[in-house]
């Protein structure tokens, strides 16, 4: 511990009143050490409605923080109070003086240390470590401070409208560094600096380490690990063919992609967003059946802000639908949505049964919005049809749709005819729990 002071751990015991707005990182990867060392600048907002001295981060159980600008801070390994096998390096920043209201202030870190990786939480994709063969810096391993305290409940209340960013990672030679909004690279006696940065909000940042080659397409990049080039090729194809799709579909994406494509490590967890980049593991790179990974990725790119707090991630049921259609679009692929049916219908967890899918976020749930988020999806399919056209249109038309309460509204206003409109809001579209009986009827009238 450092500049211990001991009242401000009792900061923990409270929510977090702030939310990050920008995050600025200057990091250097020692391979040899297996460290990860440099400075983190939060900006960030008071969101709350009284004013707010203590910011509190949250850290990889591995790493320190050396100093805070000349602010006093506390810091502790911790056990999440909620989750006993979450432990991280629980920080306290003490401000001179309280943030007020609807005020910002920068928060900067020196901080350094190992990368932990969090399997054994049961986020088995979280196998983050410092290596030589792939190294992560991202948010779920705790590699930068996050915004947080040690409870996982307290912890979804936390404000997140995105953050802009300003990242430089320094590596040795030969080894190169791939994210989303590359700004540049630079070398120098020590090593290669790569900077990335966003004026627009992003939800997540990825930096990713490796030995990568490049190769561009019309739009995108994919950066691959070697000896995968053909992979890489094929990667590039589908990823053309399926934004041509998606286009045809729902109308140009909100922006036109600029998109980092970045293989990692098999079974680290696939993630995508239009500016951070889209982490792609290498399952899918090797094994065709896989692709679908991508195009639940790219489907992703589509996606209005989610404005529910914290989101039942109805986005994720529409990217589970949608990698299945592209699927069968590009790839003649004609699976049977039979099984993902009966997973969620025969799922044990009698959560599903009680809590209605609009409650998953609140309810920290949101592991099953992707199974119970397809089957509604597969159910509005079996109600306009397969035309897929006539349900992304029916979507994509009404912007905001995955706003708050908004969704379930549009899928009321749906021009659907009085029989199909009573089938859609008997399964409740979200606002009650999963009705197994009505989605069974369903099920018995064939495959959509
Ligand atoms: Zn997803």
């Amino acid at each position: 511990m450092h500049s211990v002071l001991p009242a401000l751990l009792l900061a923990t015991a409270q929510a977090v009143p702030f939310t990050l707005d920008r995050l600025e990182l200057d990091l250097r990867v020692d391979h040899e050490n297996e460290r990860v060392e440099g400075t983190a600048r939060l900006v960030v907002r008071n969101v709350s409605d009284t004013p707010a001295a203590d910011v509190p981060v949250l850290l990889n159980r591995l790493m320190v923080v050396t100093g805070a600008g000349g602010l006093p801070f506390s810091q502790q390994v911790l056990t999440f109070e909620d989750d006993s096998r979450l432990r991280v390096d629980a920080v306290t920043i003490r401000l001179p003086e309280p943030i007020a209201p609807g005020a910002s202030r920068t928060v900067a870190l020196a901080y350094g240390g190992h990368i932990a990786s969090y399997e054994e939480t049961g986020r088995l994709y979280v196998k983050d470590r410092v290596s030589e063969d792939y190294t992560i810096v991202r948010e779920d391993a705790y590699s930068f401070p996050v915004l947080g305290v040690p409870s996982l409940a307290r912890d979804r209340s936390i404000r997140r409208d995105g953050f802009t960013f300003d990242a430089q990672v320094t590596v040795a030679r030969g080894f190169a560094v791939a994210a989303g909004g590359f700004a540049g690279r630079a070398e120098s006696a020590t090593g290669t600096t790569y900077r990335f940065s966003s004026r627009d909000k992003v939800p997540f940042l990825n930096l990713c380490i490796a030995r990568f080659r490049t190769l561009a397409g019309k739009g995108f990049t994919v950066s691959y690990l070697p000896g995968d080039e053909a992979e890489a090729r094929k990667i590039g194809l589908r990823t053309e063919e399926a934004l041509a799709l998606l286009t045809k579909w729902f109308g140009p994406p909100p922006q036109a992609p600029d998109l980092a494509l970045v293989e990692i490590p098999s079974g680290w967890g696939s993630q995508a967003d239009r500016i951070s980049g889209i982490i792609l593991t290498a399952d899918s790179f090797h094994d065709p059946t896989r692709l679908y990974e991508l195009y639940h990725e790219l489907a992703h790119l589509w996606n209005p802000p989610d404005l529910d707090r914290p989101s039942p991630r109805w986005n994720e049921g529409l990217s589970m639908w949608l990698q299945q259609v592209i699927a069968e679009n590009l790839e003649g692929l004609n699976a049977s949505s039979e099984r993902a049916v009966a997973g969620v219908l025969d799922s044990p967890d009698e959560r599903l049964k009680s809590v209605p899918f609009a409650s998953y976020g609140t309810q920290g749930m949101t592991d099953a919005s992707y199974g119970v988020g397809r089957l509604y999806f597969l159910v509005l399919e079996r109600v306009v049809g397969r035309d897929a056209k006539a349900a992304a249109k029916t979507l994509g038309d009404s912007s905001g749709w995955m706003a708050q309460s908004a969704m379930v509204r549009d899928y009321r206003a749906l021009k659907v005819g009085r029989r199909r409109r009573t089938v859609l809001c008997s399964t409740s579209w979200g606002e009650k729990a999963l009705n197994p009986d009505s989605v069974s009827r369903y099920r018995r009238r064939g495959s959509p």
